[in-house]
């Protein structure tokens, strides 16, 4: 194996020494280089010489999504633009997307962090990487390429779609490491089964970002690649924080591994700001320690998730944090109850027989609001059964998340199935 990209600390110890002296960088880095950092740092009373211990970063101020849209196109700039040398958008559904800018230094950080993902994930410098992911404005592409670079292993960008040319490239170029969405690897997954392929696939690893999924879509691909679901990991990221690459799940799959040296992650109450307890779920608030190009202080991300305690099993020093269980963006409200499609995708997750794929959808009729949880059956289900296992699920919702809903069982392979994020809530409820 060529040179390692772990971490350099060994204790957590070290690690809060390298978190705060990261801190103290941007604190002041911020408030030399940017205007809008400055002000609201006086404004909330702090100067960079008052932090002299993690705890201070309860004193900083917030930034969010629509300081960032506010200030399009050159959000959180820190840095002169003889500086910077790459931007990346996100896409926006509503509004102006977001729009980061990288210095020299920050894309080579990001290079370090995606070539460690592979690392985690127990790549070797043999390994072919087809990714499948969408290249441009879009953080993916480019990221998932560089870490390969750098990790030594070899890139295939292919982008995402054209399933011909993936399924030609899966044989001819004996790839052994797949990168795209979840549902894409469904997608190519079910592909593979259709072409009558499988023995000639070589792919041992799977690495999806960017979409929740479940175990249960986890296994099915698993299934039809012919490969162990444990060799099927998360890559979580954002566009804010470089992009994806920041953090892994390893082969235990109890929670993501995220680079703790690299930035601070804070669980928060999202109404009253304050830390929850520990492994308790909260909002994920972010601050980096080397960003130079867009450096963040204490970022809502609205993701919602959780710290795991503990040492992982794979003896990594790395911390953890959960799955997202979703983000407040996606959250609905029905008849007064706020829930997550993640929570729905839980109970899914646990009652046999049904897919991995649903859909929500939430209609009005005399005033008051209904909803219908459609549920796909697993291929091999009995059809005779789906009154019962639907009334299953129906059960579950109601004593989980404190809602009633209608579940239907639905063919396999009827509801829509996207390259990229699938939609899951239909709300038709109007305003
Ligand atoms: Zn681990």
């Amino acid at each position: 194996m060529g040179k390692s990209f772990m971490p350099t600390y060994k204790t957590d110890e070290e690690l809060k020494a390298l978190q705060l002296e990261g801190l103290k960088w941007t604190v002041n880095h911020v408030w030399n280089g940017s205007d809008f950092y400055r002000e609201r740092l006086q404004a909330a009373g702090v100067k960079p010489e008052d932090i002299t211990s993690l705890d201070d970063i309860r004193r900083l101020p917030f930034v969010t999504a629509y300081d960032l849209r506010d200030q399009y196109p050159f959000p959180l700039r820190t840095v002169p633009f003889e500086k910077l040398v790459r931007i990346h958008a996100s896409s926006g559904t509503t509004g102006k997307r977001k729009v980061m800018s990288y210095t020299a230094k920050d894309i080579a950080d990001w290079r370090h962090m995606f070539a460690r993902v592979y690392e985690l994930a127990g790549l070797n410098e043999l390994d072919r990487v087809q990714i499948a992911v969408g290249y441009g404005l879009w953080t993916a592409g480019v990221g998932f390429q560089a870490g390969v670079e750098e990790f030594g292993a070899m890139a295939i960008p292919i982008g995402p779609g054209n399933l011909d040319l993936q399924a030609e490239f899966l044989v001819d170029m004996e790839t052994t490491v797949l990168c795209c969405t979840a549902s894409m690897a469904l997608l190519m997954a079910e592909q593979v089964e259709q072409r009558g392929i499988r023995d000639k696939v070589k792919i041992r690893k799977v690495i999806l970002g960017s979409e929740r999924h479940s175990e249960a879509m986890d296994q099915r691909i698993g299934e039809l690649l012919g490969i162990d679901p444990k060799d099927i990991y998360d890559i979580p990221g954002m566009t804010e924080l470089y992009g994806p690459g920041t953090g892994l799940d390893c082969r235990q799959h109890q929670g993501i591994h995220y680079w703790a040296d690299y930035f601070i992650l804070e669980i928060l109450n999202p109404e009253t700001l304050e830390p929850v307890a520990e492994g308790e779920t909260g909002e994920m608030v972010v601050t980096t320690l080397r960003k130079e190009g867009a450096p963040l202080l204490r970022y809502r991300t609205r993701d919602l998730t959780r710290i795991i305690p503990g040492t992982c099993e794979c003896g990594c020093v790395l911390p953890r944090h959960d799955k997202l269980l979703g983000r407040s963006d996606d959250m609905f409200i029905f008849r007064a109850v706020n829930i997550y499609p993640g929570q729905i995708e839980h109970v899914i997750n646990n009652v046999p027989g049904v897919s991995s794929e649903y859909n929500i959808i939430l209609d009005r009729r005399d005033g008051k609001d209904f909803m219908t949880i459609l549920v796909e059956r697993e291929p091999e289900a009995d059809v005779a059964k789906d009154k019962e296992v639907g009334k299953q699920i129906e059960k579950r919702v109601k004593a989980e998340i404190m809602c009633s809903g209608d579940v239907e069982i639905v063919d396999y392979g009827s509801l829509p199935r996207s390259e990229r994020k699938s939609k899951r809530v239909y709300d038709n409820r109007g305003q």
